[in-house]
């Protein structure tokens, strides 16, 4: 796909969803520690799944220095609902002991630091980049922005990492901060994992996919 196509697509999804007024997670955060510590949390799970436990896991573990004194048991127990509990507690503990042990306490503002952490990879450390300190370093690839990169034919590749590459090579980087939230949001209203709801979409013109099914079939016909 080319860059021009590529700015459509984003026009278009800007007039059908609109943008926040300021960085916009879907994860309910306070600070950089929560949203840090949420989006472990969402790996394989719901966004609405780990915000209804936010509640007890930051009144229980308010900052890094009590959640890396944490009782891994007792802190399993809190997150069991959000799927993989067993990793994502040692993943949460050795995260904040790095935090408080290597940064003083504090969630590091840079992608090296970030990725550093145990647990976190590119997609974690762009979402607490963007949403906790409004930095534009890459683009966070999603399950939503992954399947929806390539439907459209923004990227050929399976790996996250690869199609973040393709992705920031397209979209200017003025605009990387919007990627995430717009894709998520067309991924959980029209374009569905089970069932992209083509006939409703704004971007048919433009997509990969609805081509090779649509067109394929009214050649077929
Ligand atoms: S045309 Fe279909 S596959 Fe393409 S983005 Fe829209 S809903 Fe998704």
């Amino acid at each position: 796909m080319n860059e021009a196509d590529a700015a459509r697509i984003l026009e278009r999804l800007i007039l059908e969803y609109g943008l926040p007024s300021s960085p916009r997670s879907f994860l309910q955060f306070e600070n950089p520690f929560q949203i840090l510590v949420l989006t472990i949390l969402s790996a394989q799970t719901t966004d609405k799944q780990v915000n209804s436990i936010r509640d007890d896991l930051f009144s229980r573990y308010p900052t890094p220095a009590e959640l890396a004194r944490a009782d891994k048991s007792d802190l399993e127990e809190i997150i069991r609902s959000c799927g993989y509990f067993h990793a994502k507690a040692k993943y949460l503990i050795e995260s904040a002991r790095a935090l408080v042990e290597r940064f003083e306490g504090r969630v590091p503002r840079d992608m090296g630091s970030l990725v550093s952490l145990p647990g976190v990879g590119r997609k974690t450390a762009n979402i607490v980049l963007n949403h906790a300190f409004g930095i534009d370093e890459g683009i966070a690839v999603d399950t939503h922005v992954r399947r929806l990169a390539r439907r459209l034919g923004l990227t050929d590749e399976s790996d996250p990492d690869r199609i973040e590459q393709d992705l920031v090579r397209i979209f200017p980087r003025s605009d990387w901060g919007k990627i995430n939230y717009l894709l998520i949001m067309h991924g959980r209203q029209t374009c569905t994992a089970k069932k992209p709801m083509c006939r409703s979409c704004p971007l048919t013109g433009l997509c990969r996919y609805y081509r090779e099914e649509f067109e394929l079939d009214k050649g077929e016909g």
